[in-house]
C-alpha cells in the first residue's frame, strides 16, 4: 500500500509544479501559416545551442528529483519512491501541462541504458549511476552498432580482454546518437571469439571520457549531425563495470533492446498523430486541393492509418503497464508508424511540389523537407521495416523462417523468453 495517496501525491506535484515552472497556455487552433512550421523528425541543433539546452534540461531534472519525482516508481535505495506505475502516469500528465525545458537528452540513458544498470549491473555500478542518471547528472547512449554489425548485431567485434581487475576495450561504434553529450555509455563487446557469435559477448558501462575514447560527428542528410563513430583504443573499464556475467552480454543487450523498442512505443506515433493530422488537412486546404479527390481520398485513407497505428501502439504499451511482455505488436507497431510517415511524406512532397526543395521564405513548404529526409532514418532506427517484416512473417503469420539466417536471435529482434541464452 504507498504510503501517500494518488490525490495527496497530485495535490503534492501540483504544488512543485506550480511553484517550479509556467504552465502551458491552452492548446491554440492549429491556423495555417501561424506559429512554427517545423515538422523535423529529428531534433538537430549546433552544438553550442544543444549544451545550452542540455544544461536546462539538467538543471531540471535535478530540481524533480530532488523534490521526489524525478524516479517515481524507482527503487528507494537510488532515490525513487517506489509507487505503483498509477502515479507515474499521473505525474507525467500534470508535467505536461507545463513549460518544462526539453528532455529529449535523457530518452536513451533513462529509457534503455538505466533499466539495463538496474536488471544486470553490480552493486556498486548500480550507485554509481543510477541516482545519477535519474538526477539528470549523467547522460548516457548506447554503443551497440558497428559498421559490421547493425540488424545482425551479434556479429559485432569490438574487443573487451581481460587485464586483472580491468578490461581493455578497442574497437569502434557507430551511429551512436547523442554521444558528443554522453557521460557514459552502455557498450557489447566480443569477449571470447571462439564461442558461437551469441554467446562470446559481454556488456560493460564505459566512461566515455576516459582516455582512449575518441567521438568524431556524422553528419546526416538533413544537416544535422546527431549522431557518431565512436572509437575505442584500449580503453580501460573496471570488472564491477561489468554488466552481468562474462559471456553473457546478449541477454544483457536484449533487456536494452526490448526496451529500445518500448521507447519508440512509448513515444507514441514519433510526432505523427494528433498536430499532424490537423496541419495536413489545413495544408491541403490552403493549397487549394480539398475538393480534389484523390487528394481528399489519400488524405482520409492516411488519417484511418494513423488511428490504428496508435490503437496497435497502445495495445503494446498497455501490455507493458499490466507488467507483460508484448509479443510482435511492438515490431508492427514501429512498421506501422515508419510506413505512415513515408506515406505522409509522399503525400506532403505531392502537395507542395518543387516548394519542398525550393527555400522561398514561404511559410509551411520548405521546413518539410526535413521531414522528408528524417524518414529513411527513422525507417532503420531500432530494427529496420525490412526486419520488422522478417519478425511479423515469421511471428504472427507463422511463414517458414527466413532463409540463411542464423536460427538463434540474428537481428535486432526480441525473443526474449525463448532466448537460449
Ligand atoms: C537515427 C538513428 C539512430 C541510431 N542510434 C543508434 C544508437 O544510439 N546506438 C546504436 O548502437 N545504434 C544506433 N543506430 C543504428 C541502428 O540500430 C542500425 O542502423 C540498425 O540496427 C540497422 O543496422 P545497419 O545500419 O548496420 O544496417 P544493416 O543491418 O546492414 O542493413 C542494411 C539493409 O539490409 C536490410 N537487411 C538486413 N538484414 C536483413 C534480413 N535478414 N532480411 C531482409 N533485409 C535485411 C536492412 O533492412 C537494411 O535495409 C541508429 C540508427 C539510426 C538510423
Amino acid at each position: 500500500m504507498p504510503d501517500v495517496s494518488l490525490e495527496a501525491f497530485e495535490t503534492e506535484a501540483r504544488g512543485f509544479l506550480d511553484a517550479h515552472a509556467t504552465r502551458r497556455e491552452a492548446e491554440k487552433t492549429f491556423v495555417w501559416g501561424e506559429g512554427s512550421d517545423k515538422v523535423s523528425l529529428f531534433d538537430e541543433k549546433a552544438r553550442e545551442r544543444e549544451r545550452e539546452e542540455l544544461a536546462r534540461a539538467q538543471e531540471w531534472r535535478a530540481a524533480k528529483f530532488d523534490a521526489g519525482f524525478g524516479w517515481i516508481s524507482g527503487p528507494t535505495q537510488f532515490g525513487g519512491r517506489e509507487l505503483p506505475n498509477p502515479y507515474e502516469r499521473l505525474w507525467s500528465s500534470l508535467e505536461s501541462q507545463y513549460e518544462v525545458p526539453n528532455q529529449s537528452f535523457f530518452g536513451i540513458g533513462l529509457g534503455m541504458v538505466a533499466p539495463t544498470i538496474l536488471a544486470h549491473a553490480t552493486d556498486t555500478a548500480k550507485d554509481r549511476y543510477l541516482r545519477a542518471m535519474y538526477r539528470g547528472d549523467i547522460v548516457a547512449c548506447q554503443l551497440f552498432s558497428e559498421p559490421g554489425a547493425g540488424s545482425d548485431l551479434a556479429s559485432l567485434q569490438t574487443k573487451a580482454e581481460r587485464d586483472g581487475e580491468e578490461w581493455l576495450i578497442t574497437g569502434q561504434k557507430v551511429w551512436t546518437s547523442g554521444a558528443q553529450y554522453s557521460d557514459i555509455g552502455e557498450i557489447i563487446c566480443r569477449t571470447d571469439p571462439d564461442q558461437p557469435k551469441h554467446k562470446g559477448l559481454t556488456g560493460f558501462v564505459v566512461d566515455m571520457r576516459a582516455p582512449g575514447v575518441e567521438v568524431r560527428p556524422l553528419r546526416q542528410m538533413t544537416g544535422g549531425a546527431s549522431f557518431n563513430e565512436v572509437f575505442f583504443n584500449e580503453v580501460r573499464v573496471r570488472d564491477d563495470h561489468r554488466l552481468g556475467d562474462v559471456n553473457q552480454g546478449w541477454t544483457v543487450a536484449l533487456t536494452t533492446l526490448m526496451n529500445e523498442r518500448a521507447s519508440i512505443g512509448a513515444g507514441g506515433a514519433g510526432g505523427v498523430t494528433g498536430g499532424m493530422t490537423t496541419r495536413l488537412i489545413e495544408m491541403v486546404r490552403y493549397f487549394g486541393l480539398d475538393e480534389d479527390p484523390i487528394v481528399r481520398d489519400e488524405l482520409a485513407s492516411i488519417v484511418t492509418s494513423l488511428r490504428v497505428a496508435g490503437y496497435t501502439n497502445q495495445r503494446a504499451m498497455d501490455k507493458i503497464k499490466r507488467g507483460q511482455l508484448p509479443g510482435p505488436e511492438l515490431s508492427i507497431a514501429k512498421l506501422s508508424l515508419t510506413m505512415n510517415m513515408r506515406r505522409i511524406s509522399e503525400f506532403a512532397t505531392r502537395v507542395l511540389g518543387p516548394r519542398i526543395v525550393a527555400d522561398s521564405g514561404e511559410w509551411g513548404t520548405y521546413a518539410w523537407g526535413a521531414f522528408f529526409l528524417g524518414v529513411p532514418g527513422m525507417r532503420i532506427a531500432g530494427g529496420s521495416d525490412e526486419v520488422m517484416r522478417n519478425i511479423v512473417g515469421e511471428r504472427v503469420l507463422g511463414l517458414p523462417k527466413d532463409p540463411g539466417i542464423d536460427s538463434v536471435t540474428p537481428f535486432r529482434d526480441l525473443k526474449v523468453g525463448t532466448q537460449k541464452s
